[in-house]
């Protein structure tokens, strides 16, 4: 199957407006199919789920149990494997509060990580007095598997690794890392905010315990996200928040808890958004993720061959598109980041993000103080792609032209 983009870009109302959208990896536009799916929970059967036994209860419960279902589908799990959070950073900050950390435990983080899956360890580590050990990158922006090695011991409690970097794209061999981190007696923590949505992802066969990510990047609306948990993982993380609609029997100071994924999930849920997710999610398998990633993958060579001719540009990342997804993070000689990302807006209707992207470890690494970050998703065509490319070349004529600009001191966000 391929992608037919022309067909489908009249699904996004907002690509009508003839802005040429590349922060996918911010977030991704939604096609009607998300918006009317919410659209008709709000007019037709709002209700709460699990507690009530009306028909509009029961066709809630039924529609946001059917989105879990949809979604656990779409990365190979099982329903009762998946937990609804807020998003990615609600995920991974589960995990973080959820285990029961032991003295001497070791948490092993990579250098690329988003700060989402990179603080909660660090406070973890502080809040518990733990050993915090970085993984290492190559030249290339790739990970090294000897610096890997050397930091997983038989202390580690937690290895938490991106499958793809929100900043240069690189896919990460998950199955390899989780491995060694099993062999290592470790669990495996994986950030799938930027995989999930681009790739075709199989949660068993990549051996991880967790995968955090959100609906928002993957066509779905904002505030709601999924941590998948394995079966063998279940039983290392207990709910960090209680409340109602997590337990089954209440006598004052006991309780006994629901099974496990409702147990994870107090209080009213994103209701809305989780069918919204699940709306997303059947949109993306009737593409089929193979479909979507051949289709970004075809974009990205023409995207570095394009960029390559651009007077300055300092890419971050391998120059390959067999090694990375569709996100280019750039700086123009020493211009600032932010300049580009507006003057692509004003210019040509390009709308990029600009600064650290909340992965400011990763950018000190190579030398760059922020970037200007283009990324792409299924409804972006080639002439998307060129246009990006031939704008960043008048820009970097224009400002060529007016001196050497400010450098960047992005805020970290
Ligand atoms: N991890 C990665 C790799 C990301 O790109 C993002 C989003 N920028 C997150 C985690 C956090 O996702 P969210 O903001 O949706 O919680």
């Amino acid at each position: 199957m391929i992608v037919d983009v022309n067909g489908l870009r009249g699904d996004f109302p907002l690509l009508s407006s003839g802005v040429v959208y590349l922060d996918n990896a911010a977030t991704s536009l939604k096609p009607r199919a998300v918006i009317e799916a919410m659209r008709e929970y709000y007019e037709e059967y709002t209700e709460n789920v699990h507690r009530g036994m009306g028909r509009l209860a029961q066709r809630a419960t039924d529609e946001y149990e059917g989105a879990r279902e949809a979604v656990a589908s779409l990365i190979g799990a099982k329903p009762d494997e998946l937990v609804f959070t807020s998003g990615a950073t609600a995920s991974v900050n589960l995990v973080a509060q959820g285990l029961s950390w032991r003295k001497g435990d070791e948490i092993v983080v990579t250098r690329m990580e988003h700060h989402s899956n990179m603080l909660p360890w660090v406070r973890a580590s502080r809040t518990h007095g733990l050993r915090l050990r970085f993984v290492e990158l190559d030249e290339e922006g790739r990970l090294d598997f000897r610096s890997l090695e050397e930091a997983l011991g038989p202390r580690t409690r937690l290895l938490a690794i991106t499958q793809a970097s929100n900043v240069t794209g690189v896919v990460n061999d998950v199955k390899s890392a989780a491995r060694i981190a099993h062999d290592a007696g470790a669990l495996v923590l994986v950030d799938g905010a930027q995989s999930v949505p681009h790739m075709p992802v199989d949660v068993r066969s990549m051996g991880a315990d967790f995968l955090a990510f959100s609906a928002h990047k993957m066509l779905g609306p904002t505030g709601i996200g999924g941590l998948y948990v394995s079966e063998g993982a279940r039983g290392e993380i207990s709910p960090p928040w209680l409340g109602g609609g997590i337990v089954s029997d209440v006598t004052g100071e006991e309780y006994a808890l629901l099974e496990f994924p409702h147990d994870m999930e107090p209080g009213t849920p994103n209701i809305a958004g989780a069918i919204g997710f699940g709306a997303a999610v059947r949109y993306l398998a009737r593409l089929g993720m193979d479909a979507v990633l051949e289709h970004e993958s075809r974009l990205t060579d023409v995207a570095l061959r394009a960029l390559r001719d651009v007077d300055g540009l300092r890419l971050l990342g391998p120059w390959r598109s067999d090694r990375r997804l569709g996100i280019f993070s750039f700086a123009i000689r020493n211009h600032s980041v932010d300049e580009v990302a507006a003057l692509l807006s004003e210019m040509s209707g390009i709308e990029v993000r600009s600064g650290y992207h909340c992965a400011q470890p990763l950018h000190t690494r190579y030398g760059f103080r922020g970037t200007t970050r283009a990324s792409l998703y299924l409804y972006n065509t080639e002439d998307e792609v060129r246009l990006l490319a031939e704008s960043l070349g008048r820009i970097s004529a224009i400002l060529g032209r007016s001196g050497p600009g400010r450098a960047t001191d992005a805020p970290a966000h």
